[in-house]
Parts: C-alpha cells; structure tokens; sequence
C-alpha cells in the first residue's frame, strides 16, 4: 500500500509507469502475507517490484511501449517474471521504457518521457502532444490525455530502462526488471544513482521478452544498492529450455560475495576509454574509483582494448539488423495495432507507418539496408568479424590474468529533456552508450555502480566488466565502489 501510494502520488510528474496494477498487487502481496504466515516465504517473499514494459506479463499491459502493440496483454509470463512470482516477489506494475528499448534518454516511449527524480533547479515551461491511450484501468493517473506539460531544465532518466530507474530512484518499487541490448540498465542506473547490472549472455532466459537484438539483449535488474542487485539476479537468473541460448551453469549465491576481500584482484584500466571531450568531472570520478579498489588491496594494471573505437558503429548495424527482422512479426495481423487497409500489403503499410515511432523506423530503415543483397558484405559481416574482434581484445586482457575491467559508465551525467543538439542529431545520442555497447557485443557481465555527484550535484556511476559469468566478482568490487 505504501508503494502503490507513493506510485499514485509521484507518478504524474515522473511517468515512470505505463500500468500500475492495484488490484494484483494487492492479491500477490495478501497470498504473500499467507506463505510468510505459514513459514514458506521465498528469498523475495512480499518485495514489490516494477517490471519493465518489455517482459510479457499474463494478462496485463505489455506493449514495449510502442503504438503497434496498442492493447496487447500476452497468454503467457516472461520466465525472468516468473522466476520473481515464484520466489514471492509482488508485481507493482509495468515501468515506461524507450519503445522497443531503443533509446538512451526515455524519449522514444509512445507515453511520454520519463522524467529524472534527480532535479537541476530552474526551469522554462514547454508543452508536447503526447497521445496517450493506454489502458485507463491500468493507468494510474487515469483515462486519455492529449498534452503534457514538461520542463525543458528537467532532466532525462537514460534509457531504455527509464522507467525502471526512476521508479527505483523515487522508491516507487523496491527493485525493477530491466534490459540491456547496448547500455539500457547501466546508463540509465549511471543517471539516477542506482545500481544496474547486465549479467553475461545466457545468465537469465530471454523467453517472453519482446525481443530487439536477439543476440545482445539481457535482461538484469535496476536496485537501490548491490546488495539488492545481488538478491535479485539471482531469482532472475535460471537456464530455460524455451530459450536454447540461455545457459546450464548453476546460479551462485551472489550475495555471498559480498564483503568478501579484493586483496589481490587485478584491476584493468583500458586506455582506450579516455575518450576525446570526456568531462573533467568523469576523469576526476574514475581516478577515485581506481583510489579506492587499490585502497581495499586491489592491484591496478593499465590494459588495452585496441578494437574499442570500433564498437559503437558496429553496434549500431548488428543491433539494427536484427531489429529490423524480429520487427517484422508486427504486421497488424498478430499482435496489437491494425489499421484497415484496401488489401492486405496496404494493412500492412498503414498499420506499421502509424504504430512504429521515428526511432523504431530509423532503426528499421537501417537495419534492412545493412542485410539487403548488395550491402551486407560491406556492413553486416564487416560488423560481425568487428565483434569477434572485439570479444579477442576482453579474452586477452583476462587470459593475462585481469579479474576485472573499470570504466566510466557513462561519457556525461543526465542531460535535459528535449536536448536540441540530441534531437537534431540521432549520432549524439548514440555517443552515450560508448563504453557500455563494448559488453554486449562481447556477451560480458557489466554493472553500473553510484560512485558520486558532478560538479551540478548529479549522480555518475563507474562500470565493472568481468569474465563470462563471473558476476561474483563484479558484486565484491562494486560493494566496495558503491
Ligand atoms: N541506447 C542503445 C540503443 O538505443 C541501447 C539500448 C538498449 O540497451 N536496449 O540501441
């Protein structure tokens, strides 16, 4: 009731939920409430939690935030959910996302941006058509609206999962489910002082999430602090045989980790993330963290990941390309949308140019391009021996005994809503998933951890990379970081 509370009350200036789930909540945590009386609690009994618009719940909202799947409530739960359920996790809703997850700011969603908890002081007022017709049940702050009014000084949650980590920043939900294809849980937790992890490729099952890039997305969890993380991945994580690339390995006890030493544990600096035009305040920021492993006995090693410059362009033609086929399943006949045409190619048509936003046919658009007969030995397979070069760079930094690679998690903190440079060039955007895109195109585990504020009072985060499930590690020196 609290959390549900303070949903009602925050979320018509955050927007961080598209569906809050009142009733359901309630029903979970009242059958919660009964297993703890009877003394057969699960490691989540009772936690309420935000799931993110992208994991299909059974009977409730689940639209990626896009138009094209208007009033789409899927027969089946999303492993990762269930997972949650079966340890007494309570659902408290579904969390605003950039549509598709493709996005770094939240502004892609069909409903509206996400708005940063974390505020700069003043502000100008500018009003935005949003359309907004989601399922008035399940809308908190009710019904259909047409406008909503934004400050442009108000600050952007990162993205995809905006949503997600706002709603964990504000304490509307204990922890929330998230993704991450090329960044998505660990800017977004880098912008709001929480803290996310994108485990290794494989750790949790991608069954029943609406799939982006298939060969990059991971789901993970956004959490107030690494301990929660920890508790969290773990119910998270499982292999699954409705998705053949998740993997048989056990799941540790993540939370054992924790507080365990790091004397010895050989910390990789990779020169090539001193990027050009990097802020001073970032710099500052990795310094200390590099201060503080070497305080806790961590020895620091500078390292080389010569293939690094090469990862954000290769990303944005493997990402694309695969977007742009598991896209094309929403043709109005399925799912969602459908907009009556004169014959079945113009449904087609009319049906995807309305439900698809700018960014989604951008990628669309891209990807098709970079698949099509005349172009996909130029693009394509060049992206795809780019990846496998990459993946040699990490491969060899561990082989000469690196336990763990540290990074800034994000080249700058929260910028504005409505940022006129970002909007007038997609390529602006793009730059900020620089150091996190490296680790899906590798299929590493990454976690952004709060590491402090810039000089404007907002938070910054600094990424941990490890070896292919080695989250262990990752937790012990982020509970040192963080
Ligand atoms: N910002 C990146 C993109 O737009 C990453 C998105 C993600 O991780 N889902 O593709």
């Amino acid at each position: 009731d609290a959390y549900l509370c303070a949903i009602d009350s925050a979320n018509g200036s955050l927007n961080a939920y598209v569906a809050v789930t009142h009733d359901q909540a309630r029903a979970m945590a009242k059958a919660s409430d009964e297993r703890l009386a009877n003394n057969s609690g699960g490691a989540l009994e009772g936690i309420p939690l935000g799931i993110k618009d992208l994991f299909g719940t059974e009977g409730v909202h689940t639209q990626a935030c896009s138009h094209v799947l208007d009033g789409f409530k899927p027969r089946y739960e999303s492993t990762v959910t269930a997972n949650l359920w079966a340890d007494g996790a309570v659902m408290l809703g579904k969390l605003n996302m950039d549509e598709f997850a493709m996005g770094s700011s939240n502004e892609t969603s069909y409903y509206g941006p996400v708005i940063n908890p974390w505020r700069r002081s003043r502000a100008t007022t500018i009003v935005r058509p949003v359309t907004h017709t989601g399922d008035a049940a399940f809308v908190s702050d009710g019904g259909v609206r047409t406008e909503r009014t934004l400050d442009n000084m108000q600050l952007v949650p990162g993205g995809s999962s905006g949503g997600s980590a706002a709603a964990v920043s504000a304490f509307l939900c204990a922890g929330a489910t998230a993704t991450d294809t090329g960044g998505s849980i660990r800017q977004p937790a880098a912008f709001t002082g929480t803290v996310g992890i994108k485990p290794t490729y494989g750790r949790c099952s991608r069954w029943g999430i609406v799939a982006f890039a298939s060969s990059l997305d991971q789901a993970g969890p956004i959490t107030r602090d690494v301990r929660d993380s920890a508790i969290m991945l773990k119910s998270m994580a499982s292999v699954d045989a409705k998705d053949t690339t998740s993997v048989d390995r056990p799941v540790p006890d993540y939370e054992a980790a924790l507080g365990q030493s790091i004397r010895g544990m050989k910390v990789g600096i990779p020169r090539e993330y001193r990027v050009d035009g990097m802020p001073d305040d970032i710099e500052a920021l990795w310094q200390k963290g590099i201060a503080w492993l070497k305080d806790a006995g961590a020895e620091i090693v500078d390292i080389s990941l010569p293939h690094t410059k090469y990862a954000l362009p290769a990303y944005y033609i493997v990402a694309p390309a695969e977007a742009s086929s598991n896209l094309a399943r929403y043709d109005g006949v399925r799912y969602g949308l459908r907009v009556p045409g004169k014959d079945i190619i113009d449904m087609y048509e009319k049906t995807r140019a309305a439900g698809f936003g700018r960014e989604v046919k951008r990628r669309i658009m891209i990807g098709t391009y970079v698949l099509s007969a005349g172009y996909y030995d130029a693009y394509y397979l060049q992206a795809q021996k780019v990846r496998t070069l990459i993946k040699r760079d990490f491969e060899q930094v561990f082989a000469a005994g690196v336990d763990t690679i540290l990074t800034p998690a994000t080249p700058s903190a929260a910028f504005g809503v409505a940022d006129e440079d970002m909007a007038a060039d997609p390529v602006k955007m793009y730059l900020n998933d620089i150091f996190t895109v490296t680790v899906n195109m590798a299929g590493l585990p990454g976690i952004a951890v709060p590491a402090g504020l810039d000089e404007k009072g907002l938070p910054l985060g600094l990424q941990l990379i490890g070896r292919p499930f080695d989250e262990e590690t990752l937790y012990r020196a982020g509970h040192v970081i963080e």
